[in-house]
Protein backbone atom coordinates (compact mmCIF):
# COMPACT_ATOMS: atom_id res chain seq x y z
CA UNK A 1 0.00 0.00 0.00
CA UNK A 2 2.73 2.34 0.56
CA UNK A 3 4.73 1.50 -2.37
CA UNK A 4 1.53 2.47 -4.13
CA UNK A 5 0.70 6.06 -2.14
CA UNK A 6 4.05 6.56 -3.57
CA UNK A 7 3.15 5.93 -7.12
CA UNK A 8 0.55 8.19 -6.68
CA UNK A 9 2.16 10.89 -4.86
CA UNK A 10 4.86 10.73 -7.54
CA UNK A 11 2.18 10.98 -10.56
CA UNK A 12 0.79 13.84 -8.27
CA UNK A 13 3.96 16.11 -8.01
CA UNK A 14 4.92 15.18 -12.18
CA UNK A 15 1.45 16.06 -12.92
CA UNK A 16 1.75 19.65 -10.92
CA UNK A 17 4.94 20.47 -12.02
CA UNK A 18 3.39 19.93 -15.91
CA UNK A 19 0.68 21.91 -15.42
CA UNK A 20 2.69 24.49 -13.29
CA UNK A 21 5.59 24.30 -16.17
CA UNK A 22 3.09 25.02 -18.94
CA UNK A 23 1.28 28.10 -16.91
CA UNK A 24 4.17 29.61 -16.41
CA UNK A 25 5.15 29.25 -19.56
CA UNK A 26 1.76 30.44 -20.75
CA UNK A 27 1.82 33.33 -18.55
CA UNK A 28 5.55 34.29 -19.09
CA UNK A 29 4.49 34.37 -22.78
CA UNK A 30 1.38 36.83 -21.84
CA UNK A 31 3.70 39.43 -19.70
CA UNK A 32 6.33 39.67 -22.14
CA UNK A 33 3.42 40.47 -24.72
CA UNK A 34 1.80 42.70 -22.80
CA UNK A 35 4.95 44.10 -21.88
CA UNK A 36 5.69 44.92 -25.59
CA UNK A 37 2.35 46.29 -26.56
CA UNK A 38 2.36 48.88 -23.72
CA UNK A 39 5.83 50.02 -24.71
CA UNK A 40 5.10 50.26 -27.98
CA UNK A 41 2.04 52.03 -26.97
CA UNK A 42 4.06 54.39 -25.61
CA UNK A 43 6.40 54.80 -28.15
CA UNK A 44 3.70 55.75 -30.91
CA UNK A 45 1.95 58.12 -28.35
CA UNK A 46 5.48 59.56 -27.58
CA UNK A 47 6.13 60.42 -31.15
CA UNK A 48 2.84 61.85 -31.94
CA UNK A 49 3.74 64.02 -29.12
CA UNK A 50 7.05 64.99 -30.52
CA UNK A 51 5.60 65.11 -34.22
CA UNK A 52 2.83 67.72 -33.18
CA UNK A 53 5.14 69.91 -30.88
CA UNK A 54 8.24 70.09 -33.73
CA UNK A 55 5.56 70.66 -36.47
CA UNK A 56 3.74 73.10 -34.58
CA UNK A 57 7.34 75.20 -33.81
CA UNK A 58 8.51 74.50 -37.32
CA UNK A 59 5.26 75.96 -38.92
CA UNK A 60 5.67 78.66 -36.75
CA UNK A 61 9.25 79.30 -37.23
CA UNK A 62 8.60 79.46 -41.20
CA UNK A 63 6.75 82.11 -40.95
CA UNK A 64 9.23 84.59 -39.20
CA UNK A 65 12.34 83.51 -41.26
CA UNK A 66 13.69 86.02 -43.48
CA UNK A 67 16.96 85.56 -44.36
CA UNK A 68 18.68 81.66 -44.82
CA UNK A 69 20.83 80.59 -41.74
CA UNK A 70 20.12 83.69 -39.90
CA UNK A 71 18.32 83.86 -36.70
CA UNK A 72 15.67 86.51 -36.06
CA UNK A 73 15.20 88.09 -32.48
CA UNK A 74 11.55 87.64 -32.38
CA UNK A 75 12.13 83.31 -32.85
CA UNK A 76 13.19 83.73 -29.00
CA UNK A 77 9.34 84.13 -28.41
CA UNK A 78 8.74 80.69 -30.24
CA UNK A 79 11.76 78.99 -28.27
CA UNK A 80 12.65 79.20 -24.30
CA UNK A 81 16.26 79.68 -23.46
CA UNK A 82 16.98 80.49 -27.06
CA UNK A 83 21.06 80.06 -27.30
CA UNK A 84 22.71 81.28 -30.17
CA UNK A 85 26.50 79.47 -30.35
CA UNK A 86 28.85 81.27 -30.08
CA UNK A 87 27.22 84.35 -28.39
CA UNK A 88 25.40 84.79 -25.44
CA UNK A 89 21.73 83.90 -25.28
CA UNK A 90 19.16 86.45 -26.20
CA UNK A 91 16.42 84.89 -24.90
CA UNK A 92 15.94 85.82 -21.43
CA UNK A 93 13.61 88.56 -21.59
CA UNK A 94 11.07 86.38 -23.08
CA UNK A 95 11.60 83.33 -20.26
CA UNK A 96 8.30 85.13 -18.66
CA UNK A 97 6.16 84.34 -21.52
CA UNK A 98 4.46 80.94 -22.71
CA UNK A 99 6.42 78.88 -25.33
CA UNK A 100 5.15 76.04 -27.00
CA UNK A 101 8.11 73.87 -25.51
CA UNK A 102 7.39 74.94 -21.82
CA UNK A 103 3.53 74.08 -22.64
CA UNK A 104 4.77 70.24 -22.81
CA UNK A 105 7.04 69.73 -19.87
CA UNK A 106 9.84 71.65 -21.14
CA UNK A 107 12.44 70.05 -18.49
CA UNK A 108 12.28 67.09 -21.20
CA UNK A 109 11.89 69.02 -24.91
CA UNK A 110 15.37 70.53 -26.28
CA UNK A 111 15.35 72.01 -30.32
CA UNK A 112 18.31 73.10 -32.34
CA UNK A 113 19.13 74.51 -35.68
CA UNK A 114 21.48 74.07 -38.41
CA UNK A 115 21.97 76.26 -41.35
CA UNK A 116 22.25 74.45 -45.02
CA UNK A 117 25.86 73.75 -44.18
CA UNK A 118 25.35 71.79 -41.41
CA UNK A 119 26.42 73.85 -39.25
CA UNK A 120 25.19 74.47 -35.36
CA UNK A 121 23.60 77.89 -35.28
CA UNK A 122 21.21 77.64 -32.31
CA UNK A 123 19.79 75.71 -29.52
CA UNK A 124 16.70 76.03 -26.95
CA UNK A 125 14.73 74.58 -24.58
CA UNK A 126 16.05 71.91 -22.24
CA UNK A 127 19.39 71.46 -24.03
CA UNK A 128 21.59 67.88 -22.88
CA UNK A 129 24.91 67.72 -22.26
CA UNK A 130 27.16 65.72 -24.62
CA UNK A 131 24.28 65.41 -27.37
CA UNK A 132 26.11 64.23 -30.61
CA UNK A 133 26.56 67.89 -32.63
CA UNK A 134 26.89 66.91 -36.07
CA UNK A 135 24.16 67.73 -38.61
CA UNK A 136 22.08 63.91 -39.03
CA UNK A 137 18.83 64.87 -41.58
CA UNK A 138 16.88 61.11 -40.52
CA UNK A 139 13.26 62.51 -40.13
CA UNK A 140 13.59 59.89 -37.04
CA UNK A 141 16.43 59.38 -34.20
CA UNK A 142 17.44 57.83 -31.18
CA UNK A 143 20.02 59.47 -29.42
CA UNK A 144 23.09 59.05 -26.81
CA UNK A 145 24.46 61.37 -25.13
CA UNK A 146 28.50 61.22 -23.31
CA UNK A 147 26.28 60.39 -20.05
CA UNK A 148 24.23 57.65 -21.48
CA UNK A 149 20.96 59.57 -21.55
CA UNK A 150 18.68 58.57 -24.51
CA UNK A 151 16.94 61.47 -26.36
CA UNK A 152 14.22 60.69 -29.39
CA UNK A 153 14.31 63.38 -32.26
CA UNK A 154 12.49 64.97 -34.98
CA UNK A 155 14.32 66.59 -37.92
CA UNK A 156 12.56 68.97 -40.63
CA UNK A 157 14.23 71.30 -43.23
CA UNK A 158 13.32 74.56 -42.25
CA UNK A 159 12.55 77.83 -45.17
CA UNK A 160 12.18 81.25 -44.87
CA UNK A 161 8.86 83.20 -45.67
CA UNK A 162 9.52 83.02 -49.15
CA UNK A 163 10.30 79.57 -49.24
CA UNK A 164 14.10 79.73 -49.53
CA UNK A 165 16.48 76.87 -47.68
CA UNK A 166 16.99 78.45 -44.32
CA UNK A 167 18.11 75.23 -43.02
CA UNK A 168 17.27 72.32 -40.58
CA UNK A 169 15.41 72.43 -37.42
CA UNK A 170 15.51 69.50 -34.51
CA UNK A 171 13.32 68.89 -32.04
CA UNK A 172 14.21 66.28 -29.43
CA UNK A 173 12.97 64.53 -26.05
CA UNK A 174 14.39 62.67 -23.21
CA UNK A 175 13.49 59.14 -23.01
CA UNK A 176 14.13 59.50 -19.18
CA UNK A 177 10.49 58.91 -18.06
CA UNK A 178 10.02 56.56 -21.03
CA UNK A 179 12.31 54.16 -19.85
CA UNK A 180 10.90 55.10 -16.02
CA UNK A 181 7.96 54.21 -17.01
CA UNK A 182 8.73 50.85 -18.36
CA UNK A 183 11.50 49.62 -16.05
CA UNK A 184 8.33 50.23 -13.71
CA UNK A 185 6.09 47.84 -15.88
CA UNK A 186 9.14 44.76 -16.25
CA UNK A 187 9.01 45.19 -12.24
CA UNK A 188 5.76 45.21 -11.81
CA UNK A 189 5.43 41.71 -14.37
CA UNK A 190 8.67 40.16 -13.08
CA UNK A 191 7.77 40.24 -9.51
CA UNK A 192 3.44 39.35 -10.70
CA UNK A 193 5.18 36.40 -12.38
CA UNK A 194 6.80 34.49 -9.59
CA UNK A 195 3.79 35.79 -7.39
CA UNK A 196 1.30 34.04 -9.87
CA UNK A 197 3.29 31.26 -10.16
CA UNK A 198 3.02 29.84 -6.66
CA UNK A 199 -0.91 30.24 -6.93
CA UNK A 200 -0.18 28.62 -10.31
CA UNK A 201 1.75 25.88 -8.24
CA UNK A 202 -0.60 25.61 -5.43
CA UNK A 203 -3.67 25.53 -8.13
CA UNK A 204 -1.71 22.72 -9.64
CA UNK A 205 -1.42 20.88 -6.99
CA UNK A 206 -4.64 20.89 -5.67
CA UNK A 207 -5.86 19.88 -9.40
CA UNK A 208 -3.76 17.33 -9.65
CA UNK A 209 -4.84 15.52 -6.47
CA UNK A 210 -8.34 16.03 -8.00
CA UNK A 211 -7.64 14.52 -10.80
CA UNK A 212 -5.89 11.70 -8.99
CA UNK A 213 -8.91 10.85 -7.10
CA UNK A 214 -11.01 9.15 -9.10
CA UNK A 215 -8.05 6.97 -10.21
CA UNK A 216 -7.13 6.32 -7.29
CA UNK A 217 -10.57 5.24 -5.72
CA UNK A 218 -10.75 2.96 -8.60
CA UNK A 219 -7.32 1.34 -8.19
CA UNK A 220 -8.26 0.97 -4.20
CA UNK A 221 -11.49 -0.67 -5.36
CA UNK A 222 -9.27 -3.17 -8.12
CA UNK A 223 -7.06 -3.85 -5.30
CA UNK A 224 -10.05 -4.25 -2.68
CA UNK A 225 -11.53 -6.62 -5.30
CA UNK A 226 -8.64 -8.44 -5.84
CA UNK A 227 -8.27 -9.45 -2.28
CA UNK A 228 -11.92 -10.30 -1.62
CA UNK A 229 -11.60 -12.81 -4.79
CA UNK A 230 -8.49 -14.32 -3.51
CA UNK A 231 -9.85 -14.85 -0.27
CA UNK A 232 -13.20 -16.12 -1.79
CA UNK A 233 -10.68 -18.94 -4.36
CA UNK A 234 -9.02 -19.65 -1.19
CA UNK A 235 -11.81 -20.72 0.91
CA UNK A 236 -13.21 -23.75 -0.96
CA UNK A 237 -9.53 -24.59 -2.28
CA UNK A 238 -8.24 -24.61 1.61
CA UNK A 239 -11.60 -26.97 2.53
CA UNK A 240 -10.92 -29.35 -0.43
CA UNK A 241 -6.85 -29.42 0.39
CA UNK A 242 -8.02 -30.70 4.41
CA UNK A 243 -10.17 -33.23 2.92
CA UNK A 244 -7.37 -34.82 0.46
CA UNK A 245 -5.11 -34.51 2.91
CA UNK A 246 -6.71 -36.18 5.94
CA UNK A 247 -7.98 -38.77 3.70
CA UNK A 248 -4.92 -39.55 2.86
CA UNK A 249 -3.73 -40.39 6.09
CA UNK A 250 -6.12 -43.52 6.29
CA UNK A 251 -7.24 -46.67 4.19
CA UNK A 252 -10.82 -45.30 2.77
CA UNK A 253 -13.93 -47.29 3.02
CA UNK A 254 -16.19 -47.24 -0.49
CA UNK A 255 -19.04 -45.21 1.14
CA UNK A 256 -16.02 -43.19 3.03
CA UNK A 257 -14.59 -41.94 -0.22
CA UNK A 258 -17.82 -41.43 -1.65
CA UNK A 259 -18.42 -39.04 1.06
CA UNK A 260 -15.18 -37.45 0.90
CA UNK A 261 -15.81 -36.88 -2.89
CA UNK A 262 -19.10 -35.39 -2.55
CA UNK A 263 -17.53 -32.83 -0.48
CA UNK A 264 -14.97 -32.19 -2.77
CA UNK A 265 -17.26 -31.58 -5.49
CA UNK A 266 -19.71 -29.64 -3.66
CA UNK A 267 -16.43 -27.13 -3.12
CA UNK A 268 -15.40 -27.44 -6.72
CA UNK A 269 -19.23 -26.77 -7.98
CA UNK A 270 -18.97 -23.38 -5.44
CA UNK A 271 -15.35 -22.72 -7.18
CA UNK A 272 -16.62 -23.04 -10.36
CA UNK A 273 -19.73 -20.80 -10.08
CA UNK A 274 -17.72 -18.23 -8.19
CA UNK A 275 -15.04 -18.25 -11.08
CA UNK A 276 -18.22 -18.21 -14.10
CA UNK A 277 -20.09 -15.29 -12.19
CA UNK A 278 -16.55 -13.44 -11.82
CA UNK A 279 -16.13 -13.91 -15.51
CA UNK A 280 -19.52 -12.58 -16.42
CA UNK A 281 -19.42 -9.56 -14.08
CA UNK A 282 -15.99 -8.87 -15.82
CA UNK A 283 -17.47 -9.45 -19.56
CA UNK A 284 -20.64 -7.11 -18.40
CA UNK A 285 -17.26 -4.48 -17.79
CA UNK A 286 -16.47 -4.92 -20.85
CA UNK A 287 -19.60 -4.61 -22.06
CA UNK A 288 -18.34 -8.16 -24.55
CA UNK A 289 -21.54 -10.50 -23.54
CA UNK A 290 -24.32 -9.56 -26.01
CA UNK A 291 -27.09 -8.16 -25.44
CA UNK A 292 -30.01 -9.81 -26.93
CA UNK A 293 -33.09 -7.76 -27.64
CA UNK A 294 -36.14 -10.38 -27.21
CA UNK A 295 -39.99 -9.44 -26.18
CA UNK A 296 -39.87 -11.30 -22.79
CA UNK A 297 -43.42 -11.90 -20.74
CA UNK A 298 -42.69 -10.57 -17.08
CA UNK A 299 -46.31 -12.51 -15.87
CA UNK A 300 -44.65 -15.79 -17.16
CA UNK A 301 -41.18 -14.80 -16.34
CA UNK A 302 -42.64 -14.34 -12.22
CA UNK A 303 -44.73 -17.79 -12.30
CA UNK A 304 -41.86 -19.49 -13.19
CA UNK A 305 -39.33 -18.29 -11.17
CA UNK A 306 -42.14 -18.63 -8.14
CA UNK A 307 -42.94 -22.24 -8.93
CA UNK A 308 -38.72 -23.14 -9.90
CA UNK A 309 -38.16 -21.92 -6.15
CA UNK A 310 -41.00 -23.33 -4.52
CA UNK A 311 -39.44 -26.35 -3.56
CA UNK A 312 -36.42 -23.86 -1.85
CA UNK A 313 -38.97 -22.20 -0.07
CA UNK A 314 -40.31 -25.27 1.34
CA UNK A 315 -36.97 -26.34 2.10
CA UNK A 316 -36.38 -23.64 4.10
CA UNK A 317 -40.30 -23.38 5.50
CA UNK A 318 -40.95 -20.26 3.23
CA UNK A 319 -44.13 -19.43 1.85
CA UNK A 320 -43.33 -18.23 -1.19
CA UNK A 321 -46.08 -16.90 -3.09
CA UNK A 322 -46.95 -14.22 -6.60
CA UNK A 323 -48.89 -10.87 -6.55
CA UNK A 324 -49.89 -10.17 -10.10
CA UNK A 325 -51.58 -6.67 -10.16
CA UNK A 326 -51.92 -6.15 -14.33
CA UNK A 327 -55.09 -7.82 -15.88
CA UNK A 328 -53.27 -8.04 -19.27
CA UNK A 329 -49.41 -9.96 -19.94
CA UNK A 330 -46.65 -7.19 -19.34
CA UNK A 331 -44.80 -7.60 -22.22
CA UNK A 332 -40.85 -5.71 -22.25
CA UNK A 333 -38.09 -5.22 -24.69
CA UNK A 334 -34.65 -7.27 -23.23
CA UNK A 335 -32.70 -10.10 -22.14
CA UNK A 336 -35.51 -12.36 -21.25
CA UNK A 337 -32.27 -14.81 -19.50
CA UNK A 338 -30.75 -11.82 -18.01
CA UNK A 339 -33.65 -9.99 -16.59
CA UNK A 340 -34.66 -14.10 -15.21
CA UNK A 341 -31.41 -14.51 -13.67
CA UNK A 342 -31.24 -10.75 -11.85
CA UNK A 343 -35.06 -11.70 -10.22
CA UNK A 344 -34.13 -15.17 -9.19
CA UNK A 345 -30.86 -13.71 -7.46
CA UNK A 346 -33.72 -11.55 -5.52
CA UNK A 347 -36.06 -14.47 -4.55
CA UNK A 348 -33.41 -17.08 -3.61
CA UNK A 349 -31.87 -14.00 -0.92
CA UNK A 350 -34.98 -13.03 0.05
CA UNK A 351 -35.75 -17.10 0.73
CA UNK A 352 -32.08 -17.55 2.31
CA UNK A 353 -32.28 -14.05 4.73
CA UNK A 354 -35.56 -14.75 6.17
CA UNK A 355 -36.00 -17.15 9.22
CA UNK A 356 -38.11 -20.26 8.83
CA UNK A 357 -42.35 -19.44 8.97
CA UNK A 358 -41.39 -16.39 6.81
CA UNK A 359 -42.90 -15.07 3.94
CA UNK A 360 -41.62 -14.14 0.77
CA UNK A 361 -44.00 -12.01 -1.76
CA UNK A 362 -43.09 -11.46 -5.50
CA UNK A 363 -45.46 -8.58 -6.94
CA UNK A 364 -45.62 -7.70 -10.81
CA UNK A 365 -46.92 -3.98 -11.39
CA UNK A 366 -47.15 -1.33 -13.72
CA UNK A 367 -47.30 2.49 -14.06
CA UNK A 368 -47.42 4.56 -16.89
CA UNK A 369 -43.98 4.69 -18.02
CA UNK A 370 -42.55 1.70 -15.63
CA UNK A 371 -42.56 -2.09 -15.03
CA UNK A 372 -41.97 -2.97 -11.30
CA UNK A 373 -41.06 -5.94 -10.13
CA UNK A 374 -41.09 -5.94 -6.06
CA UNK A 375 -39.24 -9.31 -3.86
CA UNK A 376 -40.97 -8.43 -1.11
CA UNK A 377 -39.55 -10.43 2.49
CA UNK A 378 -40.56 -10.54 6.18
CA UNK A 379 -37.02 -11.64 6.86
CA UNK A 380 -33.75 -10.22 8.87
CA UNK A 381 -33.74 -6.92 7.03
CA UNK A 382 -30.65 -4.99 6.35
CA UNK A 383 -29.32 -1.79 8.63
CA UNK A 384 -29.36 1.58 6.54
CA UNK A 385 -25.84 1.80 6.29
CA UNK A 386 -25.38 -1.55 4.64
CA UNK A 387 -27.98 -1.05 2.04
CA UNK A 388 -26.11 0.47 -0.95
CA UNK A 389 -22.96 -1.66 -0.58
CA UNK A 390 -24.78 -4.47 -0.53
CA UNK A 391 -24.76 -4.11 -4.41
CA UNK A 392 -20.85 -4.15 -4.31
CA UNK A 393 -18.94 -7.11 -5.15
CA UNK A 394 -18.53 -9.93 -2.53
CA UNK A 395 -20.36 -7.59 0.17
CA UNK A 396 -21.89 -9.45 2.87
CA UNK A 397 -23.85 -8.26 5.89
CA UNK A 398 -22.92 -11.22 7.81
CA UNK A 399 -21.02 -13.09 6.06
CA UNK A 400 -20.77 -16.37 7.82
CA UNK A 401 -24.37 -16.88 7.41
CA UNK A 402 -24.04 -15.61 3.58
CA UNK A 403 -21.39 -18.24 2.88
CA UNK A 404 -23.25 -21.10 5.02
CA UNK A 405 -25.91 -20.50 2.19
CA UNK A 406 -23.43 -21.15 -0.32
CA UNK A 407 -23.73 -17.31 -1.33
CA UNK A 408 -20.47 -15.55 -3.13
CA UNK A 409 -21.09 -12.38 -2.15
CA UNK A 410 -21.75 -11.26 -6.09
CA UNK A 411 -25.61 -11.90 -6.33
CA UNK A 412 -26.59 -8.04 -6.01
CA UNK A 413 -24.06 -7.37 -7.70
CA UNK A 414 -24.79 -9.42 -10.80
CA UNK A 415 -28.17 -8.11 -10.59
CA UNK A 416 -27.15 -4.62 -10.56
CA UNK A 417 -24.98 -5.08 -13.27
CA UNK A 418 -28.37 -6.42 -15.59
CA UNK A 419 -30.04 -3.86 -14.46
CA UNK A 420 -27.51 -1.20 -15.82
CA UNK A 421 -27.69 -2.53 -18.82
CA UNK A 422 -31.45 -2.49 -19.31
CA UNK A 423 -31.11 1.15 -18.32
CA UNK A 424 -33.24 0.22 -15.17
CA UNK A 425 -33.68 1.04 -11.71
CA UNK A 426 -32.67 -1.40 -8.59
CA UNK A 427 -33.34 -0.22 -5.21
CA UNK A 428 -33.65 -1.82 -1.63
CA UNK A 429 -36.13 -0.17 1.35
CA UNK A 430 -35.47 -2.30 4.50
CA UNK A 431 -35.76 -2.25 8.13
CA UNK A 432 -33.95 -4.12 10.34
CA UNK A 433 -35.70 -7.23 11.67
CA UNK A 434 -38.69 -6.34 9.51
CA UNK A 435 -37.62 -7.56 6.26
CA UNK A 436 -36.75 -6.41 2.71
CA UNK A 437 -38.29 -5.13 -0.11
CA UNK A 438 -36.04 -5.41 -3.57
CA UNK A 439 -37.74 -3.00 -6.27
CA UNK A 440 -36.60 -3.34 -10.08
CA UNK A 441 -37.86 -0.78 -11.59
CA UNK A 442 -38.17 -1.33 -15.55
CA UNK A 443 -38.96 0.84 -18.37
CA UNK A 444 -41.42 -0.30 -20.69
CA UNK A 445 -39.69 1.81 -23.40
CA UNK A 446 -36.46 0.69 -22.79
CA UNK A 447 -33.46 1.77 -24.52
CA UNK A 448 -30.88 -1.04 -23.99
CA UNK A 449 -27.25 -0.16 -23.75
P1 LIG B 1 -24.76 -13.37 -1.08
O1 LIG B 1 -24.20 -14.39 -1.94
O2 LIG B 1 -23.95 -13.13 0.17
O3 LIG B 1 -26.22 -13.52 -0.83
P2 LIG B 1 -25.55 -11.01 -2.49
O4 LIG B 1 -24.76 -10.08 -3.36
O5 LIG B 1 -26.71 -11.67 -3.11
O6 LIG B 1 -24.53 -12.03 -1.89
O7 LIG B 1 -26.03 -10.18 -1.26
C1 LIG B 1 -25.14 -9.38 -0.56
C2 LIG B 1 -25.55 -9.23 0.88
O8 LIG B 1 -26.77 -8.47 0.99
C3 LIG B 1 -25.83 -10.52 1.55
O9 LIG B 1 -24.68 -11.12 2.03
C4 LIG B 1 -26.79 -10.11 2.67
O10 LIG B 1 -26.04 -9.68 3.77
C5 LIG B 1 -27.52 -8.93 2.08
N1 LIG B 1 -28.85 -9.30 1.57
C6 LIG B 1 -29.21 -9.53 0.29
N2 LIG B 1 -30.53 -9.77 0.17
C7 LIG B 1 -31.03 -9.70 1.43
C8 LIG B 1 -32.36 -9.83 1.99
N3 LIG B 1 -33.41 -10.13 1.22
N4 LIG B 1 -32.48 -9.65 3.31
C9 LIG B 1 -31.44 -9.35 4.09
N5 LIG B 1 -30.18 -9.20 3.63
C10 LIG B 1 -29.98 -9.36 2.32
Amino acid sequence: MMRQNKLFNKTRISLALWYAGVMGLILSLLGSGVYKAISHAHWISLDNELESVAGTLHDGLELKLRQPGKIEPIIGELLPNLCLIGTSCISDRFNSQRHILSAVDQGNYYARLYDTSGRLIAIAGDYPEGLPQSLNTEPWQTLNTSSNNIYHQISFSLHTQTREDWGYFQVGRSLQDFEDYLGRVKLILLLGLPTSLIFVAIASWWLAGLAMQPIYRSYQQIEQFTADAAHELRTPLAAMQATVESSLLVDLKQQEAKNILTTIERENKRLIQLVGDLLWLARMDRKTIPLRRQLCCLNDLVDDLVEELESLAIANQITLTSQIKINKPLNVSGDCDQLYRLVYNLIVNAIQYTPSTGQVMVILERDDRYALIKVQDTGIGIAPEHQKKIFDRFYRVHSDRSRSTGGSGLGLAIAKSIAGSHSSQLSVRSELGQGSTFIFQLPLAIALK
